[in-house]
């Protein structure tokens, strides 16, 4: 017996020694993921019983898990086996600090919507606190539903990008131009001061992508187009505006310009690889061939096109015409109300359907495609993010199929689109951080977050001389 016990220590050793001389010959990484990987690469490989390997905030490594755990050692792993992981969504399209304002005047068009409460409301209340509690509150909601990175327009968009920043999230994030004293700058040239130094500020930010956002062309001068774009240029940064949302722009337009919205912008020289257009409904054939000519990323935002009854965008032509088309939010007060990007992927598939009267119309692959690689590619952003590859951010999600709607799956992308909600999201990471494990969120104080909502709702309701 003790001779036995003494050989069998032996090899223990012999083995150990051999894992430990392996080990030196394995790369070092600092997190594992494991589980059934949709890369969304260019083959839409999936690995059903796949991993990631991931280094500071960058994916190095990518396939079966087999091949990745034996060819690298590591600090901290997530075995997600049998749920998916994804590339984190991308909400092309929002006003995030607007989620203060949620649910404050619904039910009415968009003109009425925006002079009559919004606008107003916006002048007694929003400060730069205003703003910061409201981002808090919807980071919060963004990674409970699966987004990493979100594109946003409003004003002090400096505090949105610092808590954006402090939360670990990605963000390209616009300071909003507008022709009348907004919240936070009161003439035009306040605008482009402030802009310009925000501008600055987060140059070379591996998180925020700062941007300019003159708002539309029905509130914004061909000079301020002109001039925001120009500082944009300036910095390389994004321009962020809304484009073709409503028929009365088009018909304004083709009054005042001789032209369609599209067209406007491509002759003021607006239109170019930084732009990303938000909701572009009322484009025609030459609109989507100049827009994909001018690689200006669309954002189709069906929640809010619904809700405000602004109309259906050509998402299958513009997609066919080689448009970068990405899917939004937008709101999330008036037009949504909500920021769960899960939820536009369903909507979008199926008022695609209903308006063409052909399930084939828009499917669940190109939805999942929308809320990720094709919603990075919108937002010039798809060499960074949008897929699971080597090389790229690692912003990834966790999606459980454990719950009755989970169950069974036949095919990922319809349970995607049509059957997984929100709260399937179980972790989120983003840069290689978790933001959220296990459905607890780890950057964001979303109590103290949803207390001051009930706070502003509160004072912003007597602003208004409401109950
Ligand atoms: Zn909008």
């Amino acid at each position: 017996m003790k001779v036995r016990s003494v050989a069998r220590i032996a090899m223990l050793v012999a083995v150990v020694s051999v894992l430990a001389c392996g080990q030196s010959t394995e790369q070092r990484v600092d997190t594992i993921v494991s589980g059934i990987v949709v890369t969304m690469d260019a083959e839409r490989r999936i690995y059903n019983d796949g991993a990631i390997a991931i280094s500071g905030d960058t994916i190095v490594a990518i396939g079966p898990r087999a091949e990745i755990e034996a060819k690298y050692s590591v600090r901290e792993t997530l075995d997600a086996r049998g749920k998916l992981i994804l590339p984190g969504f991308v909400n092309g399209h929002t006003h995030v600090p607007m989620t203060l304002l949620r649910g404050l005047h619904d039910d009415v068009t968009l003109n009425d919507w925006l002079y009559k409460y919004i606008f107003p409301a916006e002048a007694k209340n929003v400060n730069e606190d205003f703003v910061r509690w409201g981002t808090r509150l919807a980071l919060a909601e963004q990674i409970r539903s699966g987004v990493t990175t979100f594109a946003d327009m409003y004003y002090f968009e400096d505090a949105v990008a610092e808590e954006t920043k402090k939360a670990g999230m990605r963000g390209v994030l616009g300071e909003t131009f507008i022709d009348f004293p907004a919240p936070d700058n009161k003439t035009n040239a306040a605008m482009l001061a402030y802009t310009e130094k925000y501008l600055q500020k987060w140059q070379g930010d591996p998180l925020i992508h700062a941007a300019a956002a003159p708002h539309s062309i029905y509130t914004c001068s061909q000079k301020t187009l002109q001039d925001s774009a120009a500082l944009a240029r300036k910095y390389h940064a994004p321009i962020l505006i809304h484009v073709a949302e409503m028929k009365k722009e088009l018909d304004d337009s083709l009054k005042n310009n001789g032209a369609t919205p599209v067209q406007y912008l491509d002759r003021i020289g607006l239109l170019g690889p930084d732009v990303v257009a938000a909701h572009c409904i009322f484009v025609d054939e030459a609109d989507r061939k100049t827009l994909a000519a001018k690689q200006v990323g669309c954002v189709h935002n069906p929640s809010s096109n619904m809700m405000l009854a602004s109309g259906v965008a050509p998402v299958p032509e513009e997609r066919g015409a080689g448009v970068a088309v990405g899917l939004g939010t937008d709101g999330p007060a008036g037009s949504n109300n909500d920021l769960d990007l899960m939820e536009e992927m369903d909507l979008a598939a199926k008022l695609a359907k209903i308006t063409k009267m052909s399930p084939l119309a828009l499917g669940a692959k190109a939805v999942v495609e929308m809320a990720t690689i094709d919603g990075a590619r919108a937002l010039h952003m798809e060499k960074e993010i949008g897929s699971l590859e080597k090389g790229k951010k690692a912003d990834l999600i966790v999606i459980s199929l454990d719950e009755p709607n989970g169950v069974p799956v036949y095919d990922i992308y319809a349970a995607l689109a049509y059957a997984l909600k929100a709260n399937d999201v179980e972790s989120v990471m983003i840069g290689g951080r978790f933001v959220m494990k296990d459905h607890k969120l780890q950057t964001v104080d979303e109590e103290a977050a949803i207390v001051k909502a009930r706070e502003y709702k509160k004072s912003v309701a007597a602003s208004l001389g409401m109950e």
